[in-house]
């Protein structure tokens, strides 16, 4: 028996599966986007996937906030993810404290700087650790920036925040969409709702077996 195969990346995937069965559901226009080591994207219009030409739209995480910055493996510098994800936040710290900034990190990690990560940093900001606090800040702001590019480009009416980072809560996140109102037209900025992922780990799953579905519908019909 011959039997069908459809490739979907994560972040497509799981912008299916919360529209489907998550917090866009009844959304046609929306985006979703997953802060984690990367930045990874999966864009809705009109209630499909957008995919671009050949199946590589949605790489949102290239978005240049840094035209002189950082190289990064897709090729280009400067790009969102590489200033913005949770990866970044805690390079960053890494590179401070080698520096010699005074902070109580180091002491949160138990002197171990590789133990040094993002909900770390912001148990430290909590506390009042000045260094956590500016991470926690730059990370939102570059956020934000990227956050207002995508919302000028799609006039969306939901942007969905998945991934490790995502879990930062309103004290990233808050930041970072007052950022983005400084960055975006205000006609689009006012419409647009932000919203957390609500099926976690499983709109990845949940979402390629929509992707299948609706891939063999499609096929069905061409007949
Ligand atoms: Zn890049």
């Amino acid at each position: 028996m011959k039997k069908k195969v459809f490739l979907i990346n994560d972040a497509n995937a799981a912008a299916l599966g919360e529209m489907e069965y998550g917090v866009a559901k009844g959304c046609r226009n929306f985006i979703y986007i997953t802060i984690s080591t990367g930045i990874g994207g999966g864009i809705i219009i009109d209630g499909e996937l957008y995919t671009g030409a050949t199946g590589m739209a949605g790489e949102v995480g290239h978005i240049v906030v840094e035209p002189d910055g950082m190289p990064c493996n897709c090729g280009g510098v400067g790009c969102w993810e590489l200033y913005a994800s949770g990866s970044a936040i805690a390079r960053r710290a890494r590179e401070k404290i080698q520096q010699g900034r005074k902070t109580r990190l180091l002491k949160i990690a138990g002197g171990d700087l590789d133990k040094i990560d993002a909900l770390l940093i912001k148990k430290a900001a909590e506390q009042g650790d000045a260094l956590a606090r500016k991470l926690v800040a730059e990370t939102a702001r570059y956020l934000g920036i990227g956050l207002g590019s995508l919302i000028n480009i799609f006039n969306p009416e939901l942007i969905v925040f998945g991934g490790g980072l995502s879990k930062m809560g309103d004290a990233l996140l808050e930041p970072a969409i007052r950022e983005a109102g400084r960055r975006s037209y205000h006609d689009a900025y006012k419409v647009v709702k932000f919203a957390l992922a609500e099926l976690g780990d499983n709109s990845g799953v949940l979402g390629a077996a929509v992707y299948a579905r609706n891939e063999l519908k499609k096929l069905k019909k061409a007949g």
